[in-house]
């Protein structure tokens, strides 16, 4: 059975959705104000440098009404010893101006785990701050809005990886991050989708069974066996963003913008994996478009990925068709600015589910730490066993 978190919100369908106007930001520009900041000289010039990482995406006459939160962030950020970790998929002005550590969500899982802070705040969704505390458990772990939750979480619980345990006795469970605590807690080891391939290739071989149990979303599932030729039981879950793409958006991307390089998120369909150019996780698509710098490239994945990349990569042309996730959109500058203030919405987990979380957690981060692997495009589909 499915487990709610959170309602989503109205997003409006097809390409060039604006995530500011989604999260309420156009309706919220006096938000600064309203908390009593100010654009003073003094946020101006102190603000100026990060405003040059974010020219690209913010006009300037918006500034004004982000610049004094980012300011009193980063200042109570410094009296609290308070971190904030920043998904790849976070609007600009929170992942370039207020984020310290930024990433997918082995990058950030990483860091919950080094970082001698003693506040998080996790500016992504629900189950990544639930990973956060999983592994920095004397930490205090924020989420600066609890309705932030995710479809693919939302897909299965901890009651339904037991029945799959029962029907598939002695198969090992690899279960992708996007999942509660409780859902970890049954598990054998986890994977995101920088690793999905190696963590079920070693699955395989640690428990000697050609048979991996990969929950739960379905297209991830179908990618990853693809790649592997490990046979794959899975869960019908879907990234309520990623599934939207189809091969007629690739089609038609490629007639308009001759040249340009599609790159595709593993949680896409596989007819779209197949149809792209380059395929992996958003970390994977970020070192791919640094490293090769294609003239121009569009990212099949969530919108604000984009915007974080160019700031690297100025000389590549984005084509910027998105889909938009509403969950990562509930994160805004002054729901990070009250969640610190007011030292609210911590995240707390049962010890019990914790620990077993964690060993699930521990076993994925005790492999060797590799670069995130790409997935080969092109690749004919492979039919998994849903449960
Ligand atoms: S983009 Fe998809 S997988 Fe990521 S949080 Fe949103 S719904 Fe979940």
């Amino acid at each position: 059975m499915a487990r709610i978190i959170d309602a989503p919100l109205t997003t409006g369908e097809g390409w060039g959705c604006d995530p500011r106007a989604v999260h309420g930001q156009w309706g919220a520009l006096d938000a600064a104000a309203r908390r009593g900041l100010h654009y003073t000289p003094e946020v101006q010039a102190e603000t100026a440098p990060l405003y040059e990482k974010v020219r690209h995406v913010i006009p300037a006459i918006e500034w004004p009404a982000y610049a004094p939160l980012i300011s009193a962030i980063n200042k109570i950020k410094k009296q609290k010893n308070a971190v904030i970790l920043a998904h790849n998929y976070m609007t600009s002005e929170i992942f370039h101006c207020v984020g310290d550590f930024r990433g997918d969500s082995l990058q950030l899982a990483r860091e919950a785990a080094e970082t001698d802070a003693d506040v998080i705040v996790q500016a992504g969704v629900h189950f990544m701050a639930e990973t956060s505390k999983i592994l920095a458990p004397e930490k205090t772990v924020l989420i600066p809005d609890m309705r932030a939750g995710c479809s693919l979480a939302a897909s299965i619980t901890g009651a339904d990886v037991r029945l799959i345990k029962q029907k598939f006795p002695g198969v090992p469970v690899v279960t992708y991050v996007n999942t509660s605590a409780d859902v970890k807690a049954e598990s054998d080891v986890t994977c995101t989708s920088s690793n999905a391939a190696a963590v079920v290739e070693w699955a395989a071989r640690a428990w000697n069974t050609d048979r991996v149990i990969l929950i739960p979303d379905e297209y991830l599932a179908k990618n990853v066996a693809a790649q592997t030729g490990v046979k794959i039981i899975a869960w019908k879950g879907r990234c309520e963003v990623h599934e939207r793409f189809t091969p007629e958006d690739i089609a038609e991307l490629r007639a308009a913008h001759p040249g340009v390089v599609v790159l595709a998120h593993p949680e896409c369909p596989p007819e779209v994996m197949a149809a792209a150019d380059f395929a992996g996780s958003t970390a994977a698509l970020q070192d791919y478009v640094v490293e090769k710098r294609p003239g121009k490239v569009v990212l099949l994945t969530e919108c604000s990925m984009s915007d974080n990349v160019a700031a690297a990569a100025p000389d590549v042309d984005f084509i910027r068709p998105c889909n938009l996730c509403p969950h990562m959109k509930r994160i805004s500058l002054e729901a990070i600015y009250d969640a610190l203030v007011e030292m609210q919405h911590e995240v707390l987990i049962p010890e019990d589910v914790r620990v077993r979380a964690k060993a699930a957690i521990q076993a994925m981060l005790d492999l060797p730490k590799e670069k995130p692997r790409a997935f080969e495009t092109g690749l004919a589909p492979v039919e998994v066993e849903l449960v």
